[in-house]
């Protein structure tokens, strides 16, 4: 992986002043001659720090201008930020030589907080705020908030940034917040991560908090919000207006709460999705379980780019985002370093896909789905879903997941899967490249494993449905089929909005043996680790389909509970994350008008 330039026909620039070359190597990202110039430059300034503080940062500067103007994009900010690594690398030595005192840098200590493993996004905070002249102390993933506070103390941070991806690590995050307050401190906490939002920070984080709390977007916001917070001139503003900002947040989340309108749990029952058992899948052709190792070879044309591109913050389509004006280049250049990266591990065999799955005779009993023995005998494990509980429109029902499997008793003999898919050694090759100062190889690494287990769950739902259950041999669909998921069946996943209990994982992982079969464990949070891991359901039927739950009532987080053997308070915790309320605000059912019209629902 060379830079972004073609040095060898377009060397010009080698022709300028040390600072010039620097600026043009941050700029472009080009490695080649860093520690040469980095050397002549070193000679030539009074101290080592001198380089790091003139040119270097002013290099930084103009990227950090580029990419706040548009023109330059998060892929080559951080191939940026690995010039910069191996320029601060090299002088090291000689700066800890000359011993100089504490920098002065603003810290921003970053975690991944307690029970969970993803951290793709936080790194890329994380490099770029290093791009603009922050020193990051990175605690890595599953950090309790203990350990959090600690280090905010001891290492006299300016920020505190939390990270994490599912819903449990919600909670946790309002835990360190709760902890920071008890513990005395007052910098600011940056919220971040894929399930967090600007209501759940201002409404479930903040209040617990006196310091500053503001949520970032993304990568690209975490530079201006950082710079206001820490600059004495426009902190207070700043915050003021965040302040501002969260308090109408919450005026409006108020409201909605008090707005919503919830069906009585056996109004909503009684209007569940229709599906005609009659239209059930056939009996699978193998019953029981199978463990796979897919090659990386098999699933790179079950790779959807999509996603991809959005985690470096260049959503579009592929290929047409090749042909876009402004990032087109950028695009192709990291698309090629992501097919280098798997022509690589195609052939030296550093990341291993594993995969398990199995089908089995089930049968749906209420809002449950039961996994039976091959004789129907025997009951093998109960899924516990849940249903739609707000007012529909005549015609559509409140859906559960069960609703797609056949009710016992019906009469018709339907079957359902489960499956875990997972990729090892992506955090050995993220860690290796990161030790290396190759910030840029890390995230690739990483947002390569995610496509890949991404791709092996296409691959064994593929499977599934064209061989081992077979109930589609001769499907051929394209890969923008797959992506659109147009095929018969679905693959419904714990802690998405179909289902938000993370906990069914437990029983999904019991019935698969999951653990000892791919190496994937659950933390406590019960996030999947290794971090580019995916499990769900099988469900066949041909119109069964996703859906957002929405709003539960306290009824039936009742009905769940004593269904799971939970407490209502377990139940509420694992539920009320993803729903964005406190168990507090979950509504009642209310009855509604007599002839079964709501007449003042306000949709959620
Ligand atoms: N092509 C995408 C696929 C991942 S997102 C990629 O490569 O990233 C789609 C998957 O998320 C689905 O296959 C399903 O497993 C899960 N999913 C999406 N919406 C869901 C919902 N409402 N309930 C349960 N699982 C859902």
């Amino acid at each position: 992986t060379g830079g972004q330039v073609n040095q060898k026909t377009n060397d010009a620039w080698r022709d300028g002043t040390v600072e010039a070359r620097l600026a043009h190597a941050l700029v472009t990202g080009n490695t080649d001659y860093v520690e040469a110039d980095t050397e002549e430059a070193r000679l030539a300034y009074p101290r080592p720090l001198d380089v790091i503080e003139g040119p270097l940062m002013d290099g930084m500067n103009r990227v950090g201008d580029l990419f706040g103007a548009g023109q330059m994009f998060l892929p080559q900010v951080v191939k940026s930020a690995r010039v910069m690594k191996r320029a601060v690398a090299y002088l090291n030595p000689f700066i800890e030589a000359e011993k100089t005192g504490e920098t002065t840098a603003t810290r921003v200590l970053m975690a991944t907080v307690k029970g969970d493993v993803h951290d793709i996004g936080k790194n890329i905070v994380g490099v770029v705020l290093g791009c603009n002249g922050y020193e990051i102390i990175d605690l890595g993933v599953m950090v309790p908030a203990a350990r959090i506070i600690e280090e905010a103390i001891a290492q006299k941070v300016d920020a505190v940034g939390l990270s994490g991806l599912i819903t449990p690590s919600l909670d946790e995050m309002v835990t360190v917040a709760k902890e920071m307050e008890r513990a005395g401190l007052t910098m600011p906490l940056l919220i971040g991560g894929a399930t967090t939002s600007k209501i759940h920070t201002a409404v479930k984080v903040a209040p617990h908090y006196s310091g500053p709390v503001v949520h970032i977007l993304d990568a690209s916001k975490s530079v201006p919000a950082v710079s206001s917070l820490v600059s004495a001139d426009s902190r207070d503003a700043f915050v003021a207006d965040v302040e501002a900002e969260y308090e109408t947040v919450r005026t409006r989340y108020a409201a909605r709460t008090r707005a919503t309108v919830i069906l009585p749990l056996e109004t909503a029952r009684a209007n569940a999705q229709p599906l005609d058992p009659s239209r059930a899948q056939p009996a699978p052709r193998r019953l029981g379980v199978q463990t796979l190792e897919p090659t990386i070879a098999d699933l790179r044309p079950l790779i959807d780019w999509g996603p991809f591109f959005i985690a470096w913050q260049m959503s579009g389509k592929v290929p047409q985002i090749f042909d876009d004006p402004a990032r087109g280049a950028a695009a192709r250049s990291l698309y090629d370093d992501a097919n280098a990266l798997l022509d690589e591990v195609e052939t030296d065999g550093l990341l291993v896909p594993r995969a398990v799955f199995g089908l089995w005779p089930a049968e749906s009993r209420g809002d449950d789905i039961t996994l039976l023995s091959a004789d129907r005998a025997q009951t093998l494990a109960t899924f516990h879903t849940l249903r739609q509980q707000t007012p529909k429109t005549p015609g559509k029902p409140n859906r559960a997941l069960s609703d797609t499997v056949a009710p016992a008793g019906s009469g018709v003999e339907d079957y359902a899967g489960a499956f875990v898919v997972t990729i090892h050694g992506t955090e050995e090759l993220a860690s290796a490249a990161r030790a290396d100062h190759d910030d840029y190889r890390a995230i690739l690494v990483q947002a390569i494993g995610d496509r890949l287990v991404e791709a092996s769950a296409e691959y064994v739902h593929r499977l599934v449905r064209t061989d081992v259950w077979g109930y589609a041999p001769d499907e051929v669909l394209g890969a923008d089929d797959l992506i659109r998921e147009t095929y018969a069946g679905i693959r419904p996943a714990p802690g998405y909005p179909s289902q938000p209990d993370h906990t069914e994982k437990l029983t999904l992982f019991e019935v698969l043996d999951a653990e000892r079969a791919t190496g994937v464990s659950l933390t406590e949070s019960l996030a999947m680790s290794p971090p580019s891991s995916v499990c769900g359901l099988l469900l066949g039927h041909p119109d069964a389909d996703y859906f957002n739950l929405g709003v539960l009532g306290r009824d039936q987080i009742e009905d769940y509970a004593a269904r799971k053997g939970m407490s209502i308070e377990t139940a509420e915790q694992w539920l009320s994350p993803a729903l964005g309320y406190d168990p507090a605000d979950v509504p009642s059912p209310q009855a509604v008008a007599g002839d079964g019209e709501v007449r003042s629902a306000a949709v959620v």
